[in-house]
C-alpha cells in the first residue's frame, strides 16, 4: 500500500539578506519572497518524489499565501488542508547569514495566519486519510498550531500510523512557553527521529552522540538519523549503524537542507527501502538543497538526485 504523508505546521515566505552580517539593524538589500516554512519545505520534497503528501496549515488571502499554494500544488502536494484566511497575513521569516555561517532570523509566525490553525473539515479528513505524520519542532512553538499538530498525532497514531520528528529548533524560539512539554510529548511517540547536530542532546543525559542515540533507542524510538551538515549523516537503530559522508558540492545557501533531507528519508523509509538507500538519497537531497539560493528552491526530483550522485560520485 502506498502511504500518504501529512505534516502540520507553518507556511511562510522567506526574505533573504544578500549581504552577510549580524541581522537587520540597518537598511540593506534583500531577495525574496521565497516559499518557505520548514514543514512546507519538507512536504514539498515528499511531493516532488511522487509520494502522496499533504499539509495542514493556514495562509492569508495575499500574494505570500498564493505563492506558497501555487508552488506546493505544482510539486504534487495536496493543499486541501491549507485554509486561506481573509483579513490575515501569511507568515514570514527574514534571514541573514553571519560571516561564520550562523543565521539570524526575524520570524512572524505566532501572530500570522499560520499561528492559529483550527481543525477545518478538510484538515479532519486528512487526519483520517494519511498514514504518516511528520512534526517539526517549530510547529510546536505557537499554541494555536501546536494543538492541531498534537490532534493530528493522536488521530494518526490511533489508526496505526507512524511519526517522524525533526526538532528543528532555532535559538529564537527555544524560550517559547509550553514548547518543552510539547517536544517531550512528541518525542515519546516518535518512530523515526531526525535531529541535527546538538539537537540529539536536547532530550538525553548523555554527552556523547552514540550514548545519546542508545539512550533514545532504549526509550522506544525505533530509528534515529542524525544530520551533521557538511559532515554528512548517521543512521542508528537497535541492530544497525550507518554513516554517509556529505557529497562534495558548493554551499550557496544551507537553509532547507535538513528539511529536504528529511522529506527524502521519510519517502524512501515509508516505501520500504533499506535505510542505506534512504540515507544515500536523503544525503543527496541535502547536498542539492545547499547549492540553490532560497529555502524551497532546492527540493529535488528522483531524477535530479540520481544526476547529482552520478556527478559527485564519479
Ligand atoms: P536546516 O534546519 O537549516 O534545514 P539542518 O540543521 O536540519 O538544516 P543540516 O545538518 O544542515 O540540517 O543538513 C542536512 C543534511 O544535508 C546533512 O546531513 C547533509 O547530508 C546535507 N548537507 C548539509 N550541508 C551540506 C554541505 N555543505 N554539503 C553537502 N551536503 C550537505
Ligand atoms: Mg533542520
Amino acid at each position: 500500500m502506498v502511504k500518504k504523508v501529512l505534516t502540520v505546521g507553518e507556511i511562510l515566505v522567506e526574505i533573504v539578506a544578500t549581504t552577510r552580517g549580524d541581522g537587520f539593524l540597518e537598511p540593506q538589500p534583500l531577495v525574496g519572497p521565497f516559499p518557505s516554512g520548514a514543514p512546507a519545505i519538507f512536504i514539498d520534497q515528499v511531493g516532488k518524489l511522487g509520494t502522496p503528501a499533504a499539509i495542514v496549515s493556514r495562509v492569508g488571502a495575499d500574494d505570500f499565501g498564493a505563492l506558497n499554494i501555487e508552488r506546493l500544488t505544482a510539486d504534487g502536494v495536496d493543499v486541501s488542508g491549507v485554509e486561506v484566511a481573509t483579513g490575515e497575513t501569511t507568515g514570514s521569516a527574514f534571514v541573514r547569514y553571519r560571516n561564520d555561517g550562523s543565521r539570524k532570523f526575524v520570524f512572524n509566525i505566532a501572530h500570522s495566519a499560520c499561528g492559529t490553525v483550527p481543525i477545518t473539515p478538510a484538515a479532519d479528513a486528512l487526519f483520517d486519510s494519511c498514514d504518516h505524520l511528520h512534526i517539526m519542532g517549530t510547529a510546536l512553538s505557537s499554541p494555536g498550531l501546536k494543538d492541531t499538530a498534537l490532534a493530528a498525532l493522536a488521530r494518526i497514531k490511533a489508526r496505526g500510523g507512524t511519526l517522524s520528528f525533526d526538532p528543528n529548533l532555532r535559538p529564537e524560539i527555544l524560550g517559547t512557553p509550553g514548547l518543552r512539554a510539547a517536544l517531550d510529548e512528541v518525542l515519546a511517540q516518535t518512530d523515526l527521529f531526525l535531529p541535527s547536530g546538538e539537537e540529539l542532546f536536547l532530550f538525553t543525559d548523555a554527552s556523547e552522540p552514540d550514548a545519546a542515540a542508545d539512550e533514545l533507542l532504549g526509550r522506544g524510538i525505533g530509528e534515529i538519523v542524525i544530520k551533521n551538515g557538511s559532515r554528512g549523516a548517521r543512521y542508528v537503530s537497535a541492530g544497525r549503524k550507518l554513516d554517509v559522508a556529505a557529497l562534495s558540492v558548493e554551499e550557496l545557501d544551507p537553509t532547507g537542507a535538513g528539511d529536504s533531507f528529511g522529506g527524502t528519508f521519510v519517502s524512501f523509509w515509508l516505501s520500504g527501502a533499506d535505510p542505506e538507500a534512504a540515507l544515500h538519497y536523503a544525503n543527496a537531497a541535502g547536498a542539492r538543497a545547499v547549492t540553490v539560493l532560497g529555502p524551497m528552491e532546492g527540493t529535488s526530483t528522483r531524477a535530479e538526485l540520481d544526476a547529482l550522485c552520478r556527478r559527485t560520485e564519479g
